[in-house]
């Protein structure tokens, strides 16, 4: 049985690897899934045939009310919601190893049959309770600030840093205590409370545009915190899947770091973001009459004259589901010759390829969706970017002024198009809370409304032309 189990645990961690592989390409992600699905099954599924569990019971309950709520929240999030789920799974996870280490601690589970510690043991136990416990604090910080629940812009206080640096010294020598003296149970406990304040300290002052870079890091904690669980137990296929989960969260959060062009420590300790980050009212300082507006039959007439068209999604496209209409948009302007492309912001929307699953959604072929690279050099030859609630990924601050927080993240270059069409509510700042000079530039045309409406204004201007 053992090698059999160890066998059907080394082909889930073949699939999840595979999987992994699969999910880094909008074509083959869905089959990555799947394969990860599988490989996840096929874990569990030996994980409960292998002799050592004794009472189904309470894993029966678990798993239908774990699968339960699960289904439900998947089924049920808004994808501009997606962040804050990822989050609190993340915690869930976190919480799902230090309950199991401390009930192998508490079994005495790490002594050998003389009745000597496994010191390995005892200090991967400490491990998992402490990763596991900041994982699970600082995720549920972070869904309370993306859901409103508590303020998304930084909170600092005076002796922070230090605070932080103190709790962290002071589980490093608790921990060599415990390893020392395994016994001492209260050592754990105190290991824990800590814990539970590290994780809060060290996300509230992280601001709200960064919060996503924070769930990603996160998300690799809690595989580090599995990878540890997974030594107590000397369960391989939970140290493999936890190691990867670790590994693929820390290059994410890598991407996105890079594609904001920040460092880590600048987004974990720099507090950037304005009391203003959720991005709703600091717009509209500037003055308003230097704005052109256009309306959707206006705009149609411009779009008829035009031989090429980039479009750039960002999160209000997401928030309005105005995919559909979008790509109907696009179809109906290749249809009279118009050479039509999508240009992705690694960065744009609420979370990583968030731009790529929703065209995805809507059909749209592969081969139109261009990233940032592979596209910027083009809109100075394209006679209109059309730009959907988008914002921060297209301001021009982000190249010249040195005070926005947007400053050194790389932009689309919307502004160098021969025209820019831009479709959203108002003139609002984006999520970095930062007013847009694109918007009253000369060549800039403002199609105000909802992303959804103006765009099938658009499709029913366009026919009636
Ligand atoms: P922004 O959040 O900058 O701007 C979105 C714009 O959409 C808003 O200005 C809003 O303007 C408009 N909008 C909202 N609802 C609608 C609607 N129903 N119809 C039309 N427009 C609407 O989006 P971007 O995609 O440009 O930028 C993403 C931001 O998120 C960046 O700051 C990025 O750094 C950050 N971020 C993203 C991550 C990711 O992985 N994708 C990770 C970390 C951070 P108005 O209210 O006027 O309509």
């Amino acid at each position: 049985m053992a090698t059999l189990l160890n066998l059907s645990y080394l082909l889930a961690a073949v699939l999840f690897i595979f999987g992994l592989k699969q999910l880094g390409s909008p074509k083959t992600a869905r089959r990555g899934n799947m394969l990860a699905m599988l490989g996840m099954l096929i874990a569990i599924l030996m994980t409960l045939l292998d002799k050592q569990i004794i009472d189904f019971t309470y894993i029966i309950i678990g798993l239908i009310v774990g699968a339960g709520i699960g289904a439900y929240a998947a089924i049920t999030v808004q994808m501009t919601n997606m962040p804050q789920m990822v989050a609190l799974f993340n915690g869930f996870g976190g919480a799902a190893s230090t309950f199991v280490a401390y009930s192998e601690f508490v079994a005495g589970n790490y002594v050998t049959s003389t009745g000597d510690p496994k010191l390995d043991i005892v200090i991967t136990i400490g491990l998992s309770v402490l990763i596991g416990t900041v994982t699970f604090s600082g995720s549920l910080i972070a869904f309370a600030k993306l859901q409103g629940i508590m303020r998304g812009a930084p909170i600092t206080f005076k002796g922070q840093q230090a605070l932080n640096a103190a709790s962290l010294i002071a589980v490093v020598i608790l921990g060599g205590m415990l390893a020392v003296n395994p016994d001492n149970a209260i050592l754990l406990v105190i290991i824990l409370a800590i814990a539970l304040l590290l994780g809060v300290i060290s996300v509230i002052p992280i601001g709200g545009a960064d919060m996503p870079v924070v769930i990603s890091l996160l998300n690799s904690y809690s595989g580090l915190a599995a990878a540890a669980t997974g030594f107590v137990l000397s369960n391989n296929v939970l140290i493999i899947s936890g190691a990867l989960v670790g590994a693929s969260g820390l290059i994410l959060t890598q991407i996105m770091c890079k594609a904001m062009n920040r460092s880590l420590a600048n987004v974990l300790f720099a507090a950037v973001g304005t009391d203003d980050s959720t991005g709703t009212a600091s717009g509209g300082r500037k003055d308003k009459s230097s704005v052109t507006q256009y309306t959707a039959e206006d705009a149609a007439m411009v779009f008829e004259a035009a031989q090429s068209v980039i479009i750039v999604p960002g999160y209000g496209l997401a928030v309005a589901q105005a995919q559909h209409v979008l790509q109907e948009f696009a179809q109906m302007l290749m249809a009279n010759g118009t050479k039509v492309r999508y240009a992705i912001h690694p960065v744009a929307g609420r979370m990583p390829g968030h731009m790529n699953v929703l065209l995805a959604e809507a059909n749209v072929p592969y081969d139109m969706l261009l990233e940032m690279d592979e596209i910027n050099e083009d809109f100075q030859n394209t006679d209109i970017a059309l730009v959907i609630g988008a914002n921060d990924v297209i301001n021009p601050a982000a190249r010249t002024d040195k005070s926005s927080p947007l400053y050194g993240m790389p932009i689309l270059n919307v502004d160098h198009a021969k025209s820019v069409m831009i479709v959203k509510r108002s003139l609002s700042a984006g999520f970095a809370g930062v007013d847009n000079e694109l918007f009253y530039d000369q060549k800039t045309m403002m199609l105000f409304g909802d992303a959804k409406g103006m765009v099938t204004d658009l499709v029913k201007e366009y026919k009636n032309l």
